[in-house]
């Protein structure tokens, strides 16, 4: 059969982690924590589980869940979204954007979306038949050159994705980014996609800033984050999408028969474990001193990097140690070195080859001593 999506293969995460369990390398690659969550959240779900909430929640989430979600808003971006019509579960963050995006996109729409740029919002848009605009974010620090999307923006522009703080640069956005969306966008009927899906990973006494928290960007965004990233549960998927009411209805109707509704006992235990605050609110210093520890042991090796300013990912140039394209160099160092890391140039549509490598820090202090040491030799 012909392929609705010829030139894409298996995702770079899936590679990258299979060949370092094959070659039994260090797991930097993939996005995830070598540590569990929380016990307690453990023991929450199988207190669920036991009680026999094991059949299908209400498709838009479990009440409990929504309820916490909007209460959490208020007190971290000042607004309330409505539980009933502005919050959706989702399975994972995943799904909130592909719902997202199939529900606005029409063929012939096109989509603004910022290189380098998680894997999965291209896919999302081709197969509703829009048309990904890709805008590089400006080196060295990859921040966002407003007037650049401006030139890319049109009337056939249904939406613009943003991510922040980002994947794979560990870039964060500042409320001057958000004016200077809020601003290219007024007037017009372009939706925001926010991908926050690291909303507590923002570092050195930066706060992250939330498309919910302008008016003028809330009324026309979906605002996504993931359970997975905030309580070191990525295998449990479980995520939501906060948007107005009109546009949660379409993203419903989408979610409705992509999964129809997400696991019960893990919503019930993620909600009961949400009343406490301490967990995310301790969760960018418990990051901080990863990334710290993890760039200190890195000091002495060839790489160059900035320290990152948000999520659990460290880029590192390697131009000082070898020539190669970052794929190859990838492979390489999986294979003699024993470091798995994400080659960056998958996260342009060209492939556009910077020399940079993504290596995640949610590991244990012991994983990043024996990473690094490894690195450190080259
Ligand atoms: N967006 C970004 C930027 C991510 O890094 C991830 C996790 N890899 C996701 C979305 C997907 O999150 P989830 O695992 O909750 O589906
Ligand atoms: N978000 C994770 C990352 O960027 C991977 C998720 C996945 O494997 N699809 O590494």
């Amino acid at each position: 059969p012909s392929s609705k999506l010829p030139d894409i293969g298996t995702s770079i995460f899936t590679t990258m982690s299979a060949l370092a369990n094959e070659l039994q390398a260090i797991n930097l690659s993939q996005g995830f924590p070598d540590f569990n969550c929380p016990e307690p959240l453990i023991q929450l779900v199988n207190k669920y589980m036991l009680a026999g909430h094991n059949q299908y929640a209400p498709t838009a989430g479990v009440p409990q869940l929504r309820d916490k979600i909007s209460i959490k808003t208020e007190k971290i971006y000042g607004y309330r979204p409505d539980p009933n019509t502005e919050v959706t579960v989702t399975t994972g963050a995943t799904e909130a954007l592909f719902a997202a995006v199939t529900a606005i996109v029409k063929p012939g729409d096109e989509v603004v979306v910022l290189e380098p740029c998680y894997d999965s919002y291209a896919p999302a848009i081709r197969l509703s038949g829009g048309v990904p605009i890709y805008v590089p974010l400006a080196l060295p620090d990859f921040h966002v050159d407003w007037d650049a999307v401006r030139r890319r923006v049109s009337s056939r522009t249904k939406a613009i994705i943003i991510n922040t703080p980002h994947n794979p640069t560990g870039a964060v956005m500042t409320m001057q980014d958000l004016e200077a969306l809020a601003s290219l966008t007024d007037g017009t009927d372009i939706v925001v996609i926010s991908d926050e899906v690291y909303e507590h990973m923002v570092f050195d006494g930066k706060k992250h800033v939330s498309a919910l928290q302008l008016h003028a960007l809330r009324e026309r965004s979906f605002v996504i984050s993931s359970f997975g990233k905030t309580y070191h549960t990525t295998g449990w998927k479980l995520g939501y999408a906060i948007a107005p009411a009109a546009l949660t209805n379409e993203l419903r109707k989408m979610h409705q028969f992509l999964t129809f509704c997400s696991v019960t006992p893990l919503q019930l235990a993620v909600a009961e474990f949400m009343e406490e605050e301490h967990h995310y609110r301790t969760l960018p210093d418990f990051y901080q001193q990863k990334r710290d520890y993890f760039c200190q042991l890195l000091q002495p090796s060839r790489f160059e990097f900035t320290p990152s300013s948000g999520t659990y990912f460290q880029l590192v140039k390697y131009e000082a140690i070898s020539q190669e394209n970052d794929v190859e160099f990838a492979k390489r160092l999986t294979a003699e070195i024993g470091v798995a890391a994400i080659p960056v140039s998958v996260f342009y549509h060209d492939k556009a080859d910077n020399k940079y490598l993504r290596l995640c820090f949610a590991k244990s202090n012991n994983t990043l001593e024996a990473a690094a040491k490894r690195l450190v030799k080259l």
